[in-house]
């Protein structure tokens, strides 16, 4: 089917001629992404009320889609990846952008052999040539989405009349339960005390018991089912690579089946009155005073970010990230920010990274150009994890929870770094004061996922959260060091 789309203005980045073709990076596919945040932007409820619960519903179809992909083995068969609706792209671009998760979700789930982990986002089915046009989707697309993926029961594009309502399934009595939108919006943003009830069974539903079951039931899979890895253990801390050895031995060290702790984590899953992160967290900290071993904390620590507060299937509240990325494309869709050419983006992008790899524990804030590039090169998530493996021998992580002031002030330090470095003006608008995403060459996590909460509490929660550990202290003082 054809989606009408508004029509945009041709490329605010006058394309020059030589340079870049041939590379991933090129003019054309940074266009392509430009006019694919065009799209993007659009990508919300009509009515403004709906907008969490349109999220809501694309977070489920984005989850339904990849595990109907996995299931069917529609690579195996060599097929292309149909192109899914709107709003499942938008929450596979969102996942993207979060590198280190985005890799270790998809291979924790579905294996490190998947061919998804090699897939690009299809950018290209937007555009023609220079302008900013408009999504053709291939009719293919849709019949593909009926047939392979829902069995016709999700509608393809999704309006307001689908937001009406929510369903999700019980995890105690894999009952299906429908909840009314603004009830499911306020139990996720934690503005009621109720939580919603399982209509069958009767148990209750919080972001904390739903996301401490979750961790619960991957714990239990982990124990009985190898391969499988629980969330934050699968790369190396270091680098982002895949470490298969070492999650087996995360796992077999903190959660030995005949232990006392292990056998009564997996007790607390089995009711939800019992199932709470703060049971879970006591336990934790008994295993963390058995072990007495310095890196116990910090896997710990990885795991329940990976799991707490987050009730989709993935290490990251693809929600929340959402409304983080919305304030860089609604920065990005603006062109009266930017005249540079887009070889001269993609130029000063190398150059970025050149300056991040001279100076390894600052954090740096590119400019608008830059951050498009930058944004362009994750949607090829592995050459993006070879590139900059190969560049500062880890894979960059992408942490767009920087407080504002904090940015400000590494903005003006970049700023100065690349023009002590001869690398001309940095900002050469005045508008570009800085994008909203930061860089810093230290090893880590993408971001914190904190549900429902507005773009200055989740900064400072992140910062208070990092403050609390005192080796997550150590990697924050890092991130903090400027000039
Ligand atoms: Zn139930």
């Amino acid at each position: 089917m054809q989606h009408s789309a508004p029509t945009y203005p041709s490329s605010p980045f006058p394309r020059s001629a030589a340079g870049h073709e041939g590379s991933i990076l090129n003019p054309s596919n940074v266009l392509a992404h430009l006019c694919w945040l065009h799209q993007l932007n659009g990508a919300k409820a009509k009515q403004k009320d709906y907008d969490f619960i349109y999220l809501a519903i694309a977070e489920q179809r984005y989850s339904l889609w990849l595990e109907k992909l996995h299931t069917r083995g529609y690579w195996r068969e060599g097929h292309k990846v149909p192109v899914p609706p709107i709003d499942v792209l938008l929450m596979w671009h969102t996942h993207m952008v979060s590198p280190w998760k985005y890799y270790e979700d998809i291979a924790r789930l579905y294996g490190t052999q998947s061919p998804l982990l090699m897939e690009d986002f299809p950018l290209h089915m937007a555009t023609s040539s220079d302008n900013l046009s408009k999504i053709t989707w291939n009719g293919n697309d849709e019949v593909l989405w009926n047939t392979v993926v829902t069995a016709g029961r999700l509608p393809y594009t999704l309006t307001d009349k689908d937001l009406k309502e929510i369903a999700m399934e019980c995890p105690w009595c894999t009952n299906t339960c429908t909840f009314w939108s603004f009830k499911y919006m306020a139990f996720l943003k934690g503005d009621i005390i109720d939580a919603l009830e399982c209509t069958d069974c009767h148990a209750k539903f919080t972001a904390d018991t739903l996301s401490a079951k979750r961790f619960i039931k991957d714990l239990e899979r982990a124990l009985n089912d190898e391969p499988f890895y629980l969330g934050g253990t699968l790369l190396e801390y270091q680098t982002g690579k895949v470490d298969l050895k070492s999650a087996k031995r995360i796992l077999r060290l903190l959660f030995p089946q005949s232990t006392n702790e292990t056998q009564w984590l997996v007790r607390l899953g089995s009711a939800s009155g019992t199932c709470h992160w703060a049971a879970i967290l006591d336990v934790f900290r008994s295993i963390e005073s058995d072990l007495q071993q310095n890196w116990v904390a910090d896997a710990l620590e990885n795991i329940r970010k990976s799991y707490q507060d987050v009730i989709c299937p993935y290490s990251l509240d693809l929600i929340a990230a959402v409304q983080r990325h919305r304030q860089f494309t609604e920065k990005i869709v603006n062109p009266a920010w930017c005249n540079t050419k887009l070889n001269d983006a993609i130029d000063r992008y190398h150059a970025f990274l050149r300056l991040l790899s001279e100076n390894p524990n600052k954090l740096l804030v590119p400019t608008l150009d830059i951050e498009l590039v930058r944004h362009t090169h994750m949607l090829f998530p592995s050459n993006y994890r070879e590139y900059t493996y190969d560049l500062f021998h880890r894979v960059l992580i992408h942490d767009d929870t920087i407080p504002d002031n904090t940015r400000k002030a590494s903005f003006k330090a970049t700023e100065s770094l690349w023009q002590k470095s001869g690398r001309g003006a940095y900002a050469p608008l005045k508008s570009d004061t800085s994008s909203v995403g930061a860089m810093a060459n230290v090893p880590g996590f993408d971001t914190p996922s904190l549900r429902g909460v507005s773009l200055d509490s989740v900064a400072k929660e992140a910062v208070e959260e990092k403050k609390k550990k005192s080796g997550a202290l150590e990697r924050f003082k890092l991130l903090l060091q400027m000039t």
